[in-house]
Formats: structure tokens, C-alpha cells, sequence
């Protein structure tokens, strides 16, 4: 049987989200509950990926090695609440690259299941973007909303969206223990 997983987007779902992109470890700064939520899912037998657009990178807002520092530190920050990230798979690209990775495309989606040999259709995501949600959807997940970040924005511009939806990420981790 394969390893469960849950997919989390990184910025508005893990840590606080800013129009002026996360640039630096300092300025990487966790939602409340969020580092709890992951511990708790691997408590429940969930390994986490984490997949995010970083179009900061194209943009030159920041390069791979602060983006390396930045995830150095949230995995430091998760290791310390007690637990752990086991994949991250990010996007670099810009909007006009047409790439097959950054969402609301599934490319990360899909590589990480031919990575891990994930069970796609039973495998939850939690997003704040609609991006986030369309990603998951064409990648075959169960997506779930959250109103951190994007979250309330997202219901807003999307009243008709048929998705699960959850203050936060803890609150999430905390449906998804109790339906598995
Ligand atoms: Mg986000
Ligand atoms: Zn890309």
C-alpha cells in the first residue's frame, strides 16, 4: 500500500501570506496552528508535500538559495512543533512561461504522485487560491479550501465553488484525521 500524503500550498496555508512576495527566512512567519496541523497529520500516519507557485524566482524578487534558506527555516519550525515535510516541489516560473508546473496547472501534482507513487484520487490538498483548488481538481485530488490567505477572497470571487472549506489549516488537518 502506498504512503498517505496531504499536498499543502505553502503561502496563505502554512505561513502568512504578503503581496510583496516571501523573500527571505525573515519574513517567513507561520499561521497559528499551522506547524501543529502538519505535526498532527503525521501523527495520523500523513506525510506532507507542500507544492507552491514561487514566481518570485522568474521574477527576480529572490533566487534559489533564499528560497532554500526559507524552506531550510519552516522545516526547522516544523521539526520543532514535532513534525515533518517530506516533499517540497515548487514552481519558479512566471505567469507568461506557460510551464507545465506552476497552478493552476498539475504538472507538480502529477510529478510528485510518479515521485512517491501516490494515490492521487484518495490523496487531500488544502489551498487558499482557486488556483490551488483547479490544480488539484485536474490532478484528480480532494481539494479543501481554507479562508487563511487568499481563502476569504477566493469564496468571494467563486460563490459557486463545491469544496470543502475550513478556518485554517489546523482546522482541516483536524477533518482529515477524522475521515481517515
Ligand atoms: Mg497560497
Ligand atoms: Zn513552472
Amino acid at each position: 500500500m502506498s504512503d498517505s500524503y496531504v499536498i499543502l500550498d505553502r503561502d496563505g496555508v502554512i505561513n502568512i501570506d504578503s503581496a510583496g512576495f516571501i523573500k527571505s527566512p525573515a519574513e517567513w512567519l507561520p499561521i497559528d496552528g499551522s506547524l501543529e496541523a502538519i505535526a498532527l497529520l503525521n501523527e495520523h500516519g500523513f506525510k506532507i508535500a507542500v507544492i507552491t507557485n514561487q514566481s518570485g524566482i522568474e521574477r527576480g524578487l529572490y533566487d534559489l538559495a533564499a528560497l532554500a534558506a526559507i524552506h531550510d527555516k519552516m522545516r526547522q519550525l516544523v521539526s520543532a512543533a514535532g513534525g515533518g515535510i517530506e516533499a517540497i516541489y515548487f514552481c519558479p516560473h512566471g505567469p507568461d512561461s506557460h510551464c507545465n508546473c506552476r497552478k493552476p496547472k498539475p504538472g507538480m501534482f502529477l510529478t510528485f504522485a510518479s515521485d512517491r507513487g501516490a494515490d492521487l484520487k484518495n490523496t487531500y490538498s488544502v489551498g487558499d487560491s482557486i488556483r490551488d483548488i483547479q490544480a488539484s481538481m485536474a490532478a484528480g485530488c480532494r481539494p479543501l479550501l481554507v479562508k487563511t490567505g487568499n481563502g476569504l477572497q477566493t469564496i468571494q470571487n467563486n460563490p459557486q465553488l463545491n469544496v470543502p472549506i475550513f478556518e485554517n489549516l489546523y482546522d482541516a488537518a483536524t477533518h482529515i484525521i477524522s475521515t481517515s
